[in-house]
């Protein structure tokens, strides 16, 4: 096992495509670390760079304290999982886990050990002899694993490994990775544009975001998925981390005696906000509210912020999404990224997720 540590990695391609630049962080010896952004992001280049298949344009790349930034794939000890599985078909189940031990001249009762053990932790004992083509999606995904297991790397790389399965399969395949994690211990460097795969995978995450201007790092922010979520550090990843996403308003913070209260731009309504200092000092000043849609409750029509018709409810059972729209003008794509909570016409779209047991009728008000 090994940490690795990027240290002010940057990649640029040809002459102006800067991908990467000034990402600097360290995942701990035996920890899982998902990479997780939109497209464009950099995902893939990183995890690349951690592979040794791009050559960096600037900064370096630690394995424990040793400088691999120099180090070709084959001399860096690491084995990587690609969302294609790139299986041979001609082989089986069996000569797929043992290709890269016999290039490598492996003794055979040596190889023979490794994959038998690697299939039978993957529960693919009875599968050994099949091809790829004769495999599910599920069996497949475990094969790719198991191919990487075989060779006790330092550490895991792993692309979008689930992205080829059904969402059912992916949820448990998910669950399974986590559970091989933990049981090998292995350093893991995991990409996925899914930030529910990055939460629920993640010892901590990593958000990031495309290069937009100079000085800028797409590294927005790395810890773990609760602080993520309770304390994200950019609009970006408050607007990234959370289905459905956190609702942006545009209000002004008022002080009304102790208390601080937030007035919606445009239509006035108030509500009070935690009176911190930290807030407090936005008194008098425009602020970007953020509203997690559980952060809403039904309550009695006369204590309500919002009242406004509901014209789309989504009851998925446990709970109910509501939409509705109001008359302040919205937080821009610019100012969080892609998930921005607008409509046309200067509206602001929200959505407040409420009991099931309070799905409204098409247009009802409902007092929020
Ligand atoms: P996706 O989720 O779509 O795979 P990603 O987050 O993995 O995206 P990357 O593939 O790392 O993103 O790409 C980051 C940026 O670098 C993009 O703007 C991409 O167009 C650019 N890029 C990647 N590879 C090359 C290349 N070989 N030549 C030029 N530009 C590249």
């Amino acid at each position: 096992m090994a940490s690795l540590t990027f240290d002010g990695v940057g990649k640029t391609f040809g002459e102006n495509v800067v991908a990467i630049a000034n990402v600097s962080f360290k995942i701990d010896d035996g920890e899982f670390v998902v990479l997780v952004g939109p497209s464009g992001c950099g995902k893939s280049t990183l995890l690349r760079i951690a592979a040794g298949l791009e050559e960096l344009s600037g900064g370096r790349l630690l394995m424990d304290e040793a400088d691999v930034t120099a180090r070709g794939p084959e001399d860096r000890d690491i084995a990587m999982v690609f969302q294609n599985y790139a299986l041979y078909p001609h082989m089986s189940v069996y000569e797929n886990m043992a290709f890269g031990l016999r290039q490598r001249k492996m003794p055979k009762a040596e190889i023979d050990r490794l994959v038998r053990e690697a299939a039978e932790m993957l529960d693919l004992s009875r599968y050994l002899d099949r091809k790829p083509g004769a495999l599910s999606g599920g069996q497949r995904q475990r094969v790719a694993m198991g191919r990487a297991i075989v060779r006790h790397p330092a550490c895991f790389l792993m692309d979008e490994p689930l992205s080829n399965l059904d969402a059912k399969l992916r949820v448990q395949m998910r669950s399974e990775l986590k559970l091989l994690n933990q049981r090998l211990g292995v350093t893991t460097l995991y990409v996925t544009h899914d930030q529910v795969e990055a939460m629920t995978m993640g010892d901590r995450v990593a958000v990031l975001q495309p290069i937009g201007h100079a000085g800028e790092s797409n590294l927005q922010q790395i810890d773990t998925p609760q602080v993520l979520y309770d304390r994200p550090a950019t609009m970006f990843v408050a607007g990234f981390i959370g289905s459905p996403a956190m609702n942006f308003l545009r209000a002004e913070l008022r002080r009304d005696g102790e208390a601080l209260e937030a007035s919606v731009a445009g239509t006035g309504q108030r509500f009070r906000v935690p009176a911190t200092p930290a807030l407090a000092a936005y008194a008098g000043r425009a602020v970007v509210v953020g509203i997690r849609p559980e952060a809403f409750e039904v309550t009695a029509p006369e204590e309500a912020v919002f009242h406004e018709p509901i014209p789309v409810a989504e009851a998925l059972g446990a709970d109910t999404f509501v939409f509705f729209d109001i008359d302040s003008p919205p937080v821009g794509i610019a100012d969080i990224g892609e998930e921005a909570n607008l409509t046309a016409k200067g509206r602001s779209r929200l959505v407040a997720r409420i009991p099931p047991a309070r799905t409204p009728r098409a247009n009802e008000r409902l007092p929020l």
